[in-house]
């Protein structure tokens, strides 16, 4: 057996896209985003989707729309991936680490307000692994505070909290296709909201400052129109970025997004198999309280307190995990700006991530169940 961590669901219906895009030879960015984009719109339930080349793009684009003062804090979980907190210094501003919630592993919203202070202007939650964090609570206490609200998908699309949409809860929704997120385009990432004036300016931002837009508005005013030979004009006044989607990830997106629903309830069934088959173990729990059913979860995930011997364990078996995530606070590049995420620093050391994709068989499944039964058996003397 080799039973890998994480694989991107890819077949015929993305090549067929693919195939279109080759015969239309437009790969850079063009209609396939538009229309990637208007059908991400309609799935979520968003007046306005803009395409770009990665969440972390995104998630950068996502502070840049609100032109914080440079040096305002912004409210970010301890264990998240890293882009999460880059994305506060891209823009000049300070993170402010979060502790995660023992029992969820995200953002514990009781040391959130402990940890606010005046200078804070906005708070990334990361619904972790697609537990969603309790956004309608998360959303009092942002209007009480005055905080804008960033929700980092890049672990949930498709995912919903309370019969809604994970991504439409904030004032902006992130989400990531990378090739190992719930859906692919190769790499790629959403930026969504419902405030129109908010995001269309990132377009801009996200093709290095050219908008097209503001010079056809601008133009009349101008009279350059009137000369044909003035086509190839653009306005330049933002210091943009070469973030832009282009349309063979469009093409792959527009497959993706499909198969979503598909791949999630799949996703969900393989967590069900493995909640079921640890129930009877005492060394082994889920990381989070999962309701298999309720929300997209990227990945299924374990406890263990001897977790690294496990890893190494199931590694000999041809089982591949992984960590999600080390805490950020304990990285050099962060250490600078921790105060107090003694939870995260201590559970990160329990928990592992198994292998949990869509295209998983079920004899898969069993094998490495039946692995982690024999880890804690071995260990019963
Ligand atoms: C993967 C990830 C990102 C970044 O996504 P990219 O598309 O790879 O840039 C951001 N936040 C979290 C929580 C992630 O896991």
């Amino acid at each position: 057996m080799n039973i890998r961590l994480f694989k991107p669901s890819v077949g015929e219906e993305e090549l067929a896209n693919i195939r279109e895009v080759f015969e239309r030879a437009w790969l850079g960015n063009g209609p396939t985003v538009v229309k990637f984009e208007e059908a991400w719109s309609r799935y979520i339930g968003c007046k306005i989707s803009v395409g770009v080349n990665s969440a972390t793009a995104a998630l950068h684009l996502a502070l840049t729309a609100f032109h914080f003062p440079e040096g305002k804090k912004v409210l970010v979980p301890a264990i998240t991936f890293a882009s999460t907190a880059a994305a506060v210094l891209y823009n000049r501003l300070i993170p402010v680490f979060v502790d995660v919630d023992p029992g969820t592993v995200s953002m514990d919203l009781e040391d959130l307000q402990r940890k606010y202070d005046k200078d804070c202007v906005a708070v990334i939650p990361v619904h972790n692994g697609g537990y969603p964090v309790p956004m309608d609570r998360l959303m009092d206490i942002a209007e009480k505070l005055n905080l804008k609200v960033i929700e980092d998908c890049a672990h949930c699309a498709g995912g919903e909290y309370k019969g809604r949409k994970l991504g439409t809860w904030g004032h902006i929704g992130c989400f990531s296709f990378e090739e190992k997120k719930c859906m692919t385009t190769g790499d790629g990432g959403m930026i969504c909201s419902d405030d129109i004036d908010l995001i269309e300016p990132l377009r801009a931002y996200r093709w290095v400052g050219i908008d097209k837009d503001t010079w056809r508005r601008a133009e009349k005013a101008s009279g350059l129109t009137e000369n044909e030979a003035m086509h190839w004009h653009y306005e330049i006044s933002v210091l943009g970025y070469k973030y832009n989607m282009n349309d063979l990830a469009a093409a792959i997106g527009l497959a993706q997004l499909n198969k979503l629903d598909r791949m999630n309830e799949r996703r969900a069934e393989i967590i069900a198999g493995y909640l079921n088959g640890i129930k009877s173990l005492n060394t082994i729990k889920p990381i989070f309280p999962y309701e298999p059913g309720n929300g997209a979860y990227w990945y299924f995930g374990i406890r263990s307190d001897r977790r690294d011997e496990l890893i190494i364990y199931l590694k000999n078996k041809g089982i591949a995990t992984g960590v999600h995530f080390y805490p950020l606070t304990l990285q050099p590049l962060f250490r600078q700006y921790t105060a107090g995420c003694e939870t995260a620093e201590r559970i990160w050391k329990e928990i592992i991530t198994m292998p949990s994709h869509p295209d998983l068989t079920d004899e898969e499944i069993d094998y490495v169940l039946d692995s982690l039964k024999s880890f804690e058996e071995g260990f019963k003397i």
